[in-house]
Formats: structure tokens, sequence, C-alpha cells
């Protein structure tokens, strides 16, 4: 390593992003970056090659296979976390996340107590390992999606709810990044999590987050799509959600910078304008409570889509173009984070002061 500064990619992609500021040689980054300065070239060059793949890479997004699985997700007669649909729903799942993962698919079972009534549960798990995790079992970014639904009366268990946006929609997304980057080299690990319980009140991700937390597994960002198929705010609009506040204050400044890392990742990828948004009682919730950097991607729906929890949230509803492009913006914004350089721990660096300042100076030009 040379230097903290140095292989701090975090901050030097971000500085690249920012053309204006390296031809200018704002003295603001060079004061910060006496190291990192001489080092942007040297990035820019090698992430040509590499930059390239990327844009290849996001260009295979097939909408025709993320509008077959909402169909299919859909078609589910509900997939109520307490319905008897729920397990087969989970089987489904898990098969299709074989077929596009590969073999590290695995159930992740729990059982929660509710109304003193027992519900034997599961949340799907993929792991896709890194080239250079060396043995680190911590992956770089787990990327989740919730696969239950509910109507607005969330005691109708059994009424047909088809949960095209709320979340068939974020599920599809998942099963189309896991086939894609199943072919793709990556130097991290990355976990896909598809949880159960959310709409019950974060069940299957709050289990999941202690479960982690116990074995002390910890993530650099976790990033969670809820609802990415209706687009109310228009066909190029998109919410990422970051963390303020909430249970833990000290994550906070990463999430930020984070959603600023994809805002840039947004315009070089992408027809999407973002908007920062703080986070909504997402899957995000108790990953946050437990110490993690999260980020979500939203389209706005729990406010505005007209169908939301209602029987009317088809597939017909959904623009399947602008799921297509929510989708290339998460596959984006992994490829990207893949390329920092996990070594400087840049999102784990917690308790590096360096660090710290270089990304509260980051976000301060915000
Ligand atoms: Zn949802």
């Amino acid at each position: 390593m040379i230097s903290s500064f140095a292989s701090s990619s975090y901050a030097i992609s971000i500085a690249a992003a920012n053309a204006t500021e390296i031809t200018n040689h704002d003295h603001r980054v060079c004061l910060f970056s006496v190291v990192i300065c001489p080092n942007i070239q040297v990035h820019r060059e090698e992430s040509k090659e590499t930059g390239d793949k990327r844009h290849l890479a996001v260009n295979l997004v097939n909408s025709t296979k993320l509008k077959d699985w909402v169909d299919d997700l859909s078609s589910f007669h509900t997939r109520h976390t307490k319905s008897e649909f729920i397990e087969s729903v989970a089987y489904w799942l898990k098969s299709e996340l074989q077929s596009t993962c590969g073999d590290g698919v695995y159930f992740h079972n729990y059982t929660q107590i509710d109304q003193e009534t027992s519900y034997n549960l599961k949340n799907i798990i993929c792991n896709k390992e890194g080239s250079m995790a060396n043995g680190n079992s911590n992956p770089l970014i787990l990327i989740s999606a919730h696969y239950d639904n509910r109507m607005q009366n969330i005691s109708q268990t059994n009424a047909r709810a088809p949960g095209a946006d709320d979340n068939a929609s974020g599920v599809a997304a998942i099963l189309e990044l896991a086939r894609i980057l199943s072919k793709v080299n990556l130097k991290n690990n990355i976990q896909f999590v598809l949880f159960s319980g959310e709409e019950q009140g974060q069940w299957g991700s709050t289990v999941y987050a202690k479960h982690l937390q116990a074995n002390d597994t910890r993530f650099n960002t976790v990033v969670n799509l809820d609802m990415i198929g209706y687009p109310p705010h228009g066909l190029n609009k998109v919410i990422i959600e970051y963390d303020l506040g909430n249970k833990i204050t000290t994550n906070d400044i990463y999430s930020k910078n984070t959603a600023h890392f994809i805002e840039n990742i947004a315009s070089e990828y992408t027809n999407l304008e973002t908007t920062l948004r703080t986070l909504g009682k997402t899957d995000l919730i108790p990953f946050e409570a437990t110490g993690n950097i999260v980020i979500g991607l939203h389209d706005g729906g729990s406010e505005l889509n007209p169908n939301y929890h209602n029987v009317s949230d088809t597939t017909s509803t959904l623009d399947i173009e602008y799921l297509a492009s929510v989708t290339k913006l998460a596959l984006a914004t992994i490829l990207n984070l893949d390329e920092l350089d996990h070594t400087s721990s840049v999102f784990g660096a917690q308790n590096d002061r360096i660090m710290k300042e270089q990304l509260l100076f980051m976000d301060s030009k915000h």
C-alpha cells in the first residue's frame, strides 16, 4: 500500500468524476491530495479499460427478463408472509437464484413469533466470491430486496396481492444483477439477499442483521432495492435514500458520501436524475442499527403509486424500461464500488482519522 491517501480510490474516483476540479487543480482537493493528485492520472488510465468493461456489463441488463420475473412473482396469489404461499415463493426464488447466481445459494431459516403464532420463514442468500477476497469472508456489498408483500389491510393474509412494484421490481433486479455478475470477475465478495417479513416490520432483515453481527460479519455497504418499477416523479427520476440519524450517527457521513458517489454513477451510466432523501422504513433500518453504511434505491411510489398495497399493483402499471434503468444504476454502483481499493478499507475505515477527514471534506463540497 502506498499510503492511505494514495489507495483511497473512493476519494480519487469522486475527484476523477469531477473533471473541473482535477483540471483546475483545485487547491482544496490537492491540499488533501498531496499523494492523491499524482495518482489520479494513473487511476484514470487504468480505469479506461475497466470503465469500458463496466459500461458493457451495464448494457447487458435485459428488460424482457426483468418483466418475466415481475410477471412470475406477481402471479403467485400473494406473497404475504403469513400466507400459505410464502414457502413456495421462497423455494421458487431459491431455484431462480440458483439459475442466475450459481451454487452459492442457501436459505437463512428463522422463526418469528407474532401474536402467539410461530412462523417458520426464509431469507434467500447467494454469495459470490471475489478474486481478491484473500479468504476474507466479509463481503464488500450486501444487495437486498424483500420478496413478501401485503394488501392495505395487513390482516388479509390470503387476499390476492400481486405486489409488482412492491417489491417484485426489486427482486427481479436482484435476479438480473446476479445473472450478469455471475459472468463478471469481481475483486470483492458480494452477497445477494432476498428477505421475507419486511411488510410485517422488517422481520427477515432484523434477524439476518443480528445474525451477521453475532458472527462479526461487516460490510462496506448495504444497498437495498424496494419499489423501483413505478416512476411517479418521471421516467428519469430516482430517489437515493441515505442514512441520517436513526440509531447510529457515526455512520451517517459515509452513507451520504456513498449517495453522492452513486449520483455521479447515475449521470455516467444511466439517464436517471437522482434525488437524495433520508431512509424510509425499509430493510435497511436493522442494518443501520448494527452500524453498517446503508443506501436505498426507490422510485417514490410508497407515497405516490396509487396501486401501493393494492390488488392493482400489477406488471402492466410498471414501466419496465424504467426498472431496467434503475437496475443498471444498481449494477454500475456495484461495479464501481468493486474497483475501489478494498485493502484501504474505505468504508470500513471508520476508525481511520485521515479517511474520516477526507470523507468529511468531500461532503463539505456538496
Ligand atoms: Zn416494500
